[in-house]
């Protein structure tokens, strides 16, 4: 039986993720940074029947919890198939009117950098740096980046592009980090079995866009493929079926 690591699956497209890897007879980690979430989003999907899953503790800004989570998996499987470093804030504030505060170029605070960066950028770095071990001892590993076609640099120079005018500078560029670690992961790993890949799940309903967008099981079922894709499957690429819905849904880093 397969095994994953899912950051950030209580809830939205991890967890959606979670249901449709368990459909595929994976034995799921759920990734939770609130136990008692996780406890509880692990006990839906037994409830309907999906059992082999068991909710982890991590917290993927805190090497201390990410130590333990990898302690914990380590003792329970020998190898880990699939990492999905799903886990991801927007850092968008609200202000006084409920209304979202932009993230300008010119006036965003360092703070609010620092706050999405350590979750979006060095949160999957630090995850994967700590369970690269576990993934190599897996014959097909896999490792799935959820990015966004936002994180585009190409796209999002490019005035045809349909989120042109939906900037913002902190989210929007913590994903294009994260889409170059996954060049250099992808290409660090290029003479062994591991693919790499960054997803771009898609503008979806979750938490996340105050519950606007697409449906989650579409978006996760294009984050899955990726976690499925055999060993002619392709490694280092950004996709996006939202934006690029044509042939396989690759799109320009
Ligand atoms: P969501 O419903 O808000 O879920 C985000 C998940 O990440 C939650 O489980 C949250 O945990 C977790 N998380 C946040 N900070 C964490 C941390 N420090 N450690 C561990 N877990 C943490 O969002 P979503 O829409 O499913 O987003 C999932 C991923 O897709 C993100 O990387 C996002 O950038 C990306 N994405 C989403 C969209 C979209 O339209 N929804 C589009 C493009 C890309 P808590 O419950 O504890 O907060």
């Amino acid at each position: 039986m397969k095994t994953v690591l899912i950051t950030g699956a209580n809830k939205g497209i991890g967890f959606e993720s979670a249901r449709q890897l368990l459909q595929n007879g994976f034995r799921v980690f759920l990734g939770t940074r609130d136990l008692k979430n996780g406890l509880n989003a692990a006990e839906q999907l037994k409830a309907d029947g999906l059992v082999n899953v068991e909710a982890v503790q991590i917290d993927v800004t805190s090497q201390e919890s990410v130590n333990a989570a990898r302690k914990e998996i380590g003792s329970k499987v020998g190898a880990l198939d699939v990492l999905i470093n799903n886990a991801g804030i927007s850092g968008i504030d609200l202000d006084s009117n409920g209304q979202m505060v932009p993230q300008t170029a010119v006036d965003t605070e360092i703070a609010i950098y620092q706050k999405v960066y350590d979750t979006n950028v060095y949160g999957p770095a630090r995850v994967t740096k700590a369970f690269i071990d576990l993934l190599h001892h897996s014959p097909e590993p896999r490792i799935v980046n959820l990015s966004s076609s936002q994180g585009s640099l190409t796209l999002h120079s490019d005035p045809n592009y349909l989120y042109y005018h939906v900037k913002g500078v902190v989210y929007l560029s913590s994903k294009a980090a994260l889409n170059m670690y996954t060049v250099n992961l992808a290409y660090e790993l290029r003479d062994t079995a591991f693919k790499v890949n960054a997803v771009s799940p898609g503008f979806t309903a979750t938490d996340f866009t105050g519950k606007n967008g697409g449906s989650i099981e579409v978006a996760a079922k294009r984050v899955i493929k990726y976690a499925l894709i055999g060993q002619d499957g392709p490694t280092g690429k950004l996709f996006c079926e939202e934006t690029n819905p044509d042939g396989i849904g690759e799109i320009p880093w």
